[in-house]
């Protein structure tokens, strides 16, 4: 092996919560000392996964005395070999910020005031453990809803499916990948999954579709992203706004918001009518060809044009472009995917796209995931609740995913008590009050619970509404479930470890959730003392070495990730009821959807206003990072892009700091004006995550405005409830006029 880590040996077992990892010391001297450095020389690398967002990197911290002194890309993970962006550099500004959560607290003021006592864990767990209990009692298991985001809460999940609740939602569903993840397993019997696996290096054509690469950053795609273009790869980007992808495409094409699904049509029109499309592969693998060239007949680029404002002769074109380059054409599903409430079917369109291309399961186009054995253990059965699901997933939206659930399905229930009561939720490592829009139906929905206990890292806008707060150790500080990824063309395990003590009163997760099974009873679900016996229990069939794997932090497996790759195999690789690719969708005309994609227009703005667009900064994540000193450094607010004469002629000047009005006459934080040629004149744009209100985010309070603040109305998916946030809209008023 080729770097310091190789060396390093793991001597024991670690027992106790939270113990240092016990390696010995490498030969690396220190970089980057401190000021006033007077520790050692000597260094270890601990080889860990990033937090800073949820792709995962493969982190090596180095760490003398017990400090983390810096994190580098560790170079033996497969996926993103070395490479770290910069809030995966800023991870140890997170682990001493001085505005972390310390200690557990328990509510003492009215909801909202932000009142608290300082409590011992104890006294916190048993608190917890009796509420939970009376709760059951009362009310059934199911008035408890569970509200985790990441890895680390998987521990808390199975003590509350122990529990007996069924009622547990993440916004990466519904306010976040649910769509393209239902509109792709309805085509080809598989979910996308994450990262998604797109072979973007050895694309030929590249297609983006609100994708914002480059200003929304994971390591390894936006490296794959590079080596495409490098490599020669076309570029279509559609987007209304000048993204930084839109400024290294071949063809930027500044759609009008809201059309898309008319311009795949049209593109699918012309494939289909000049002969464009991979027939064999479609003879061999798809069904439903004839009813989607009879759909598509009259969606010409000339019956696109006035809806989407692009030229017909560019989307011909552009659709030209595709057919030249298949197989080898990356239509990216994107992540952000919920829009307008109808952003299952153009998940649908974009996966019935690519299926004419001929590109899923090939070289340059979506590749196919390569299962990993797994252990488990031999766990009791989780109890079934006869009252079913709360959250309407597979019921009032039947294409719901049962396991990451609706939040705002959840909201809706605690509001209306329908199906029944919700008296309590759990918020573990999401920002409920950023994540879920209609923030005013959120908090009347809190307002209402008998109990909020909230998990987290950091003072975040619900913390001052919760009954019970307990602080999590950091990534840096925490044994999390390994990560098994098998949408990497190299599918891998790698694992989340300590590389120094938690700090303050803070525990890791694993420690919380096995505290809270002891109190309750369910110890039956946590069959293992330490996070080494759970791990050292998942990798037993895959013949790896558990020392070896976390010295290296990641082992990888060989990949099958094209369909060549599996010629030989028994059976369809497509699992639908079909066994094929289905263009025309049965199961979607079963539930009286439409079988094949329509295009419905959506609501225009109102005269004086403009649809308010969102996406993301390569310095932050979510609402996660604002209060991260280097990185609230690097961009401490937002700022509102407005079409340059739009600005001029409503008296605005670039630079000027302006409010967002919203048609329910909700008014945003102040915002910088950006005036500029790169956007449409129907549409404004700023980053999403800002404008923070928990003053306990020291750095982050009131800097820049919040879009979700705004986002008092939506529109929501009926087949898989996400909630289409692309429908607000927003009038600019003079800061000096809006006091
Ligand atoms: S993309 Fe950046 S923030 Fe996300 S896991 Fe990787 S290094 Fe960390």
């Amino acid at each position: 092996m080729t770097h310091g880590v190789s060396r390093r040996r793991f001597l024991g077992t670690v027992g106790a919560v939270g113990a240092a990892v016990t390696a010995a010391p490498t030969e690396v001297k220190a970089k980057g000392r401190p000021p006033g450095w007077r520790g050692t020389d000597r260094v270890e690398k601990i080889a860990t996964n990033c937090e800073m967002c949820f792709w995962r990197c493969g982190v090596l911290a180095e760490v003398a005395d017990g400090r983390v002194l810096r994190l580098e890309g560790n170079p033996d993970h497969p996926l993103t070999r070395g490479r770290l962006c910069a809030r995966g550099n800023a991870g140890t500004q997170l682990l001493y910020d001085p505005d972390r959560l310390k200690w557990p607290l328990l509510r003492t003021g009215a909801r909202g005031e932000g009142k608290f006592k300082r409590i011992s864990w104890d006294e916190a767990l048993d608190v917890f453990a009796s509420k939970l209990k009376d709760l059951r009692q009362a009310n059934g298991p199911e008035s408890v809803a569970f509200f985790p985001h990441g890895l680390a809460p998987r521990f808390f999940s199975t003590l509350m499916k122990a529990y007996g609740t069924p009622n547990s939602a993440e916004p990466s569903f519904a306010q976040c990948r649910g769509p393209r993840e239902v509109g792709y397993a309805l085509t080809f019997g598989h979910e996308l999954g994450s990262p998604e696996p797109v072979d973007l290096e050895e694309a030929k054509l590249i297609v983006l579709i609100g994708s914002h690469l480059g200003e929304n950053v994971f390591t390894s795609q936006i490296t794959a992203f590079a080596e495409g273009l490098s490599r020669g790869a076309k570029l279509i980007a559609v987007d209304p706004r000048f993204s930084t992808a839109a400024g290294k495409a071949d063809w930027w094409l500044p759609i009008r918001p809201g059309t898309d699904i008319a311009l795949l049509l049209a593109w699918m029109n012309v494939l289909i009518a000049e002969g464009l499309c991979d027939r064999e592969y479609i003879a061999t693998y798809a069904s439903g060809f004839t009813e989607l060239a009879a759909h598509v007949r009259d969606f010409t680029p000339e019956w696109a044009q006035p809806i989407t404002d692009l030229p017909a002769a560019r989307i011909r074109e552009t659709a030209r472009a595709m057919g030249a380059a298949k197989p080898a054409v990356v239509v990216h599903p994107g992540r952000h995917a919920t829009w307008y409430g109808d952003d299952t079917q153009r998940a649908r369109a974009m996966a019935i796209l690519t299926a004419l291309l001929g590109s899923w399961g090939r070289k340059g186009g979506i590749f196919l995931p390569t299962p990993v054995p797994k252990g488990s253990f031999d766990l009791p059965s989780f109890p079934e609740s006869e009252r079913g699901r709360a959250d309407g997933a597979g019921t009032r939206f039947p294409l719901a995913s049962e396991e990451l659930g609706v939040t705002n399905g959840l909201v809706d229930a605690t509001l209306s008590a329908q199906p029944y009561p919700i008296k309590a939720w759990i918020v573990y490592g999401q920002n409920v009050l950023e994540s879920i829009p209609q923030r005013q139906r959120t908090l009347q929905a809190i307002e209402k619970l008998e109990f909020l206990a909230v998990v987290d890292v950091m003072p975040v806008e619900q913390i001052n509404y919760a009954d019970l707060v307990l602080p999590e150790a950091t990534y840096l500080e925490r044994y999390d479930p390994p990560t098994i990824v098998e949408t990497a063309k190299t599918p891998f395990i790698s694992v989340r470890q300590p590389a120094c003590e938690p700090l303050f009163e803070s525990k890791p997760g694993w420690w919380i959730a096995k505290q809270m099974a002891h109190r309750l009873g369910l110890d039956a679900w946590f069959p293992w003392e330490t996070p080494e016996q759970h791990l050292a229990q998942i990798i037993a069939p895959m013949g790896i070495n558990a020392l070896e794997l976390r010295n290296r932090g990641a082992v990888a497996f060989p990949g099958r990730p094209y369909l060549e790759d599996r010629a030989a195999d028994a059976g369809t690789p497509f699992d639908t009821d079909s066994g094929r690719i289905e263009l025309y969708s049965n199961r979607l005309k079963e539930i009286g959807a439409d079988p094949l994609p329509r295009y419905t227009p959506v609501v225009a703005p109102p005269e004086g206003h403009f649809r308010l667009i969102y996406g993301r900064a390569p310095v932050h994540s979510f609402a996660r990072s604002q209060n991260n000193e280097t990185l609230n450094a690097l961009m401490p607010e937002n700022e509102l892009w407005v079409q340059a004469r739009s600005a001029r002629a409503l008296g605005f000047n670039d630079g000027e700091r302006v409010r967002l009005e919203n048609v329910d006459g909700v008014k945003s934080q102040p915002v910088r004006l950006k005036a500029t040629e790169g956007i449409r004149d129907d549409c404004v744009y700023m980053v999403h995550g800002f404008g923070h209100r928990s003053k306990g985010l020291r750095r982050a309070f009131g800097r820049g405005a919040s879009d979700t603040e705004l986002m008092t109305r939506v529109s929501v998916d009926p087949l898989m409830g996400g909630t289409g946030m692309r429908v607000t809209f927003v009038r600019l008023v003079k800061e000096s006029a809006s006091r």
